[in-house]
């Protein structure tokens, strides 16, 4: 058949309701109810398709394959990941598909999904890469391109190398399609590497080797900042600006926002519990009214310990795309660097009360473990930027209120992604309200 036939053929296809078959999902997400309309399909070669489409106003893009059954969803071993590397190798766009060269990439073969819970889809090809393709593409300058390039340029390499990247181009648009990086052997991330030290210490009531382990994430993530408050030629503007009481206000504002959706979404026991605690969440939301000027920078943005991966070669800072929550003016946004930090002592105590609601652990220790944990990483961090000159990027008295925005979003994370979590959400809120009344 030739690739104009088939093209025409996958087009009939698309129309007659593929495009719904091939939509990216997430549990949670709503069914495609309006109208679709195929935006471009680029012939990648090797019998994969991309195709962009747009379905209730949102574009998505899916790799296709053409079975004995017809087209489907491209999915690992299926090539379409080998042959997204493939472009960026050659440099070689395909149609509206046009591939950016970061650095040279080493030929691979061979795809391996990645077995965790993912907002987007990563492969692992020839254990040297990792594909990650984003089913819903971000239009215009993304974070997960010109972190990478800016950390390489200030020379902070604990970060997965960022080989490439295609983006759909139309015009003047360009749409983020996905990255290819280099694969860390033996990497695992920190809700399994960590939990593991977690669940150890939690059951022996002695943070001992997770209390080192929250050492050196504090020392790794002050590096983090400090590269990335670093000038160079790949980040335009001054890496550290100063926010002033407008910014605060709006940081309030999406605080009790998130606080808003998190008790319209949660139903039952949990929801009701959350409702009791909305006073002293709003009461604690109001420390934002302290601060009236503070200094931002370019940051994680969803920063928590899934994103530090322990591989052979040590630490790794993963996944710089930001919230993928987050539209994109907001992923690129200069924003404290307490709020990294913020997120980051949550998922610390997250762990905890993973432990606490799967092993039964008792409160009291989990607790315990959580807060000697957080007190290591809080101390370890400033400690790397005194050492670094850098204290001044720095404002602590934006943590406990980004902390508790963060407890909300939690809920709301849970609700349209991950159900379970939502015991985790209505563990971590009453702690840590009353260390703050402590
Ligand atoms: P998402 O945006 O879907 O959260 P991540 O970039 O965090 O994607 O990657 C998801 C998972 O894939 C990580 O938790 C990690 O287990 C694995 N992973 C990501 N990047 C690499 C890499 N460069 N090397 C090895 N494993 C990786
Ligand atoms: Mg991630």
């Amino acid at each position: 058949m030739t690739a104009g036939r088939a093209e025409a053929m996958l087009r009939d296809w698309l129309a007659d309701g593929g495009t719904e078959a091939i939509a990216p999902r997430r549990a949670g997400d709503p069914p495609v109810v309006g109208t679709t309309r195929v935006l471009d399909v680029a012939d990648l070669g090797r019998g994969v398709r991309l195709v962009l489409f747009e379905a209730d106003g949102v574009v998505s893009a899916a790799p296709v394959v053409t079975g004995p059954d017809g087209p489907s969803r491209a999915a690992a071993g299926d090539g379409a990941f080998e042959a997204i590397a493939g472009l960026v190798r050659e440099g070689r766009p395909a149609g509206g598909v046009w591939p950016r060269v970061f650095r040279a990439v080493p030929s691979a073969s061979g795809e391996r999904a990645i077995d965790v819970d993912q907002s987007n889809r990563s492969v692992v090809v020839g254990e040297r890469l990792v594909v990650k393709l984003f089913p819903r593409p971000g239009h215009g300058p993304q974070p997960g391109e010109d972190l990478p390039a800016h950390l390489a340029a200030v020379g902070f390499g604990d970060v997965p190398e960022l080989y490439g990247s295609v983006r759909w181009t139309v015009g003047d648009d360009r749409w983020l399609i996905a990255t290819v990086t280099a694969f860390l052997p033996g990497a695992r991330d920190g809700w399994t590497w960590f939990l593991e030290l977690a669940r150890r210490a939690i059951a022996a009531d002695d943070p001992g080797p997770a209390s080192d382990a929250a050492e050196r994430c504090g020392e790794l993530v002050a590096r983090f900042h400090v590269a990335l408050a670093t000038p160079s030629a790949v980040l335009d503007g001054a890496p550290l600006e100063r926010a002033g009481v407008p910014q605060v206000e709006a940081w309030r504002t999406r605080a009790h926002a998130l606080l808003d959706d998190a008790l319209v979404v949660t139903p039952g026991e949990h929801g009701a519990r959350l409702a009791a605690l909305a006073p002293r969440v709003r009461d604690a939301i109001a420390a934002f009214g302290d601060v009236d000027a503070t200094p931002t920078q370019r940051i994680h943005g969803d920063l928590h310990v899934g994103q530090i991966l322990r591989w052979d070669g040590g630490d790794a800072v993963a996944d710089l795309d930001g919230n993928p929550l987050a539209p994109a003016p907001e992923r690129l946004a200069r924003q404290p660097a307490a709020r990294d930090v913020a997120s980051f002592v949550r998922s610390l105590d997250h762990l905890a009360r993973i432990v606490q609601a799967r092993d039964g652990a008792h409160p009291e220790a989990a607790d315990r473990w959580s807060r000697a944990v957080r007190r290591r990483f809080l101390d370890a961090y400033r400690t790397a930027l005194d050492d670094a000159g850098a204290r001044d990027l720095y404002d602590e008295r934006l943590v406990r209120p980004f902390e508790v925005a963060q407890a909300c979003h939690e809920y709301v994370y849970a609700a349209r992604f991950l159900p379970r979590w939502a015991t985790v959400a209505d563990l971590a809120l009453p702690a840590l309200l009353a260390e703050l009344d402590a």
